[in-house]
């Protein structure tokens, strides 16, 4: 008995912390919080067990996202048990902590205790874990890519010039903290409006695949503008995870990523 009690310490003290990939945007309201949700259902379904931190600890979104609000996560040995969401994805957000509505007022060192309450978590088998970042380059970022040394950053812009200026700002602190960019997605990329069938292009096209190709970075798809989108959103019914139109679009870039 006391031989399997051993093996047992061993076997806990030996899991692998899941590996982390960050998707991050140079600015907020390109779509990070949206790809991250549709990523994480997409690397499910291309079978891996998959993970989801919000650590837009100020700005969070993801409990809606994933139709996981209200759920309160528990505690085990001091580390925070995952909540339940969608399809069966664990889940970690400041939205699970506080209430809603509430401002959190804390300065940058209580911001970052909260990324690492979430992120090292009890996060059992999860061999991957989405983290859908704040936007910007602050002190969350930099505690990610110090402390939680992510496996790869994806970013996310819409393909207008000033928001691709600012991506290329975030893929720089990717890269000066050796944490490789898997690639680039250009959302909000063209817009076929419902009524008319015409397609025109409120943001620009194709700025994030040149920007990528400048960068010397993979391209890894681009996400229409499109009312399903936003409305399943909303709805915490994220198109990667049925068979709408745009599934396809999300769930290539799960796969681009898994491989
Ligand atoms: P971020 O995380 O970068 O701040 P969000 O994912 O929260 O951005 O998206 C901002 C808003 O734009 C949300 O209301 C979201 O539903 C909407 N949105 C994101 N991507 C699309 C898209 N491809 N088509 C339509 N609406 C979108």
């Amino acid at each position: 008995v006391e031989g399997v009690e051993d093996v047992r310490i061993v076997m806990t003290a030996e899991r692998r912390a899941p590996r982390i990939i960050a998707v991050a945007s140079g600015k907020g309201g390109v779509g990070k919080s949206t790809l991250s949700a549709n990523l994480a259902i997409a690397l499910q379904r291309a079978g891996m067990r998959v993970g989801l931190v919000d650590a837009d600890i100020y700005g969070p979104s993801q409990a809606k996202l994933m139709a996981s609000e209200g759920r309160k996560p528990q505690a085990r040995e001091k580390k925070m048990i995952p909540v339940e969401s969608l399809h069966g994805v664990p889940m970690l957000s400041m939205a699970h902590l506080v209430e809603p509505g509430k401002a959190l007022a804390w300065r940058g060192p209580m911001a970052g205790n909260a990324l690492g309450q979430l992120v090292d978590a009890e996060w059992g088998d999860v061999d991957v874990l989405v983290v859908d970042m704040p936007p910007g380059t602050g002190d969350i970022q930099l505690s990610m890519v110090q402390k939680h040394k992510p496996m790869g950053a994806l970013i996310v812009s819409t393909p207008q010039d000033l928001a691709l200026i600012d991506a290329a700002r975030a893929i720089s602190l990717f890269e000066q903290a050796q944490v490789p960019v898997i690639g680039l997605v250009e959302n909000m990329a063209g817009y076929v409006c419902p009524h008319c069938g015409e397609a025109s292009d409120p943001f620009g096209h194709g700025g994030a695949e040149i920007a990528a190709a400048e960068m010397g970075l993979p391209f890894l798809g681009r996400i229409p503008l499109a009312i399903d989108i936003r409305r399943q959103s909303d709805a915490g019914d994220p198109p990667a995870a049925g068979d709408g139109p745009h599934a396809n679009a999300f769930r290539a870039i799960g796969e681009q990523v898994a491989a």
